[in-house]
């Protein structure tokens, strides 16, 4: 009998019993709009942008509704105008293009290298052929690039940074966290991400201006003073009336549960890194089975793993698919023309210019990649390798034949 794995890819662990409380308390008293506090009560919302910001080490922090919409109201406070050329990674996740988009710009998509990193040499030439100043560096999968030779080809170029960070939030590279190295950065709180609301997005900055557009654009109306890490109420005098209300505020009830689970994010990483590296040293054994190095200036989150199998032919991807989902074991293919569930492949934005980005294809075509919720254990880990490895075993051999 061969071995089966049987829990769901899908399962995330309980919400802390501090946060389910808080959240029941708000139940009870109805406050859940973040400005609807009383006396000088510090809102939710308001607490969790404090809490975060000292977290991350960054001046500002704007708790919103999603991760998506922090890269979109990001963008604008940067200062992207209608027609803005915006430089971001070809592999990425749709929010990444449509947050572009819904601030009035147009993406250009630049490959990636075989370490699912910007590749700078495309960098260089598409910023110059499009004279891109506004770039979203999306941290696809939580593949932090080489982040010193990337910001100062950035600098040279003229370039400002919004950080994709929904994969990197607890990551690094040379001991600074991912986020503190743009203007500005993103991090997602939907449900599959590093801290789970359901949905929820933070921003991030250490410019003052920016960041007070960013607030007044989230809807904080005239009530910005009420927020946890924003800048000085001087700085909104002079953007207030100048910054679009777009409505996006995170509620008190998804800041209580976010809350809950800061003091366990750093712990959560380094279980997240125990299993991944497990699953990293089995899969290794099997020589067909391809992991793109880390550096070691990168400390990675492992929520996620991906792997390439090189050998294997196009037309055998849907059976070892199969052949893996039989066993219980839910892989996603990137190399998929038809977007599906999640995952979706950059040609299938049909409301972008066509571009073509074929080192990006080739790449995606052979990765496989797998959610490591942290309701798996050990144990789990040590299983889906096995059954990963054999059925790459078993397609490897009919190759042969
Ligand atoms: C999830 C995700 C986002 C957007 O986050 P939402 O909170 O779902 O809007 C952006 N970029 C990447 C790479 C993501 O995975």
């Amino acid at each position: 009998m061969s071995k089966v794995f049987s829990k769901p890819f899908t399962q995330q662990e309980a919400i802390p019993e501090d946060g389910i409380e808080a959240a029941v308390t708000l139940l009870r008293n109805g406050r859940l709009h973040r400005y609807n506090t009383i006396g000088d009560e510090l809102s939710a919302a308001a607490q969790l942008e404090q809490a975060y910001a000292q977290w991350q080490g960054s001046d500002y922090c704007l708790a919103c509704t999603s991760g998506g919409y922090a890269l979109h109201i990001g963008l604008r406070a940067m200062g992207v105008q209608v027609g803005d050329r915006v430089l971001t990674n070809g592999y990425t996740l749709a929010p990444v293009p449509g947050a572009i988009v819904n601030a009035g710009g147009v993406p250009v998509l630049v490959e990636i290298d075989a370490n699912y990193h910007l590749d700078l040499e495309d960098l260089r030439s598409k910023a110059q052929a499009s004279g891109a100043r506004f770039m979203v560096l999306s941290m696809m999968r939580g593949h932090i690039p080489e982040m010193g030779k990337l910001m100062a080809l950035c600098n040279e170029l003229g370039i400002q940074v919004l950080e994709d960070c929904a994969h990197t939030m607890g990551g690094a590279w040379q001991g600074t966290k991912s986020g503190n190295f743009g203007v500005m950065a993103a991090f997602s709180l939907q449900t599959y991400k590093h801290m789970n609301t359901g949905e929820g997005g933070l921003l991030v900055s250490n410019d003052a201006e920016m960041m007070a557009k960013a607030i007044m654009h989230s809807g904080s109306y005239m009530l910005y003073e009420r927020h946890g890490a924003a800048p000085a109420k001087e700085v909104f005098e002079k953007v207030r009336l100048t910054s679009a209300n777009m409505s996006g505020r995170m509620d008190n009830l998804r800041a209580a549960i976010a809350l809950s689970q800061l003091p366990h994010l750093d712990d959560n990483c380094q279980r997240w890194n125990h299993r991944y590296d497990v699953l990293m040293q089995r899969l290794q054994r099997q020589p067909d089975i391809d992991i793109p190095a880390r550096h070691v200036n990168e400390s990675y989150v492992g929520s996620s793993i991906q792997f390439r199998l090189p050998k294997l032919a196009d037309e055998q991807v849907a059976a070892f698919l199969q052949a893996c989902a039989e066993r219980g074991v839910e892989l996603k293919w990137f190399g998929e023309a038809e977007p599906k569930a999640f995952t979706s492949r950059y040609d299938s934005w049909k409301y972008l210019a066509p571009s073509h980005l074929p080192n990006t294809l080739a790449i995606l075509a052979k990765t496989f990649d797998m959610r490591v919720p942290l309701t798996f254990d050990v144990a789990d880990c040590e299983l889906i390798a096995d059954i990963i490895a054999e059925q790459v075993g078993i397609f490897m051999q009919t190759n042969k034949v």
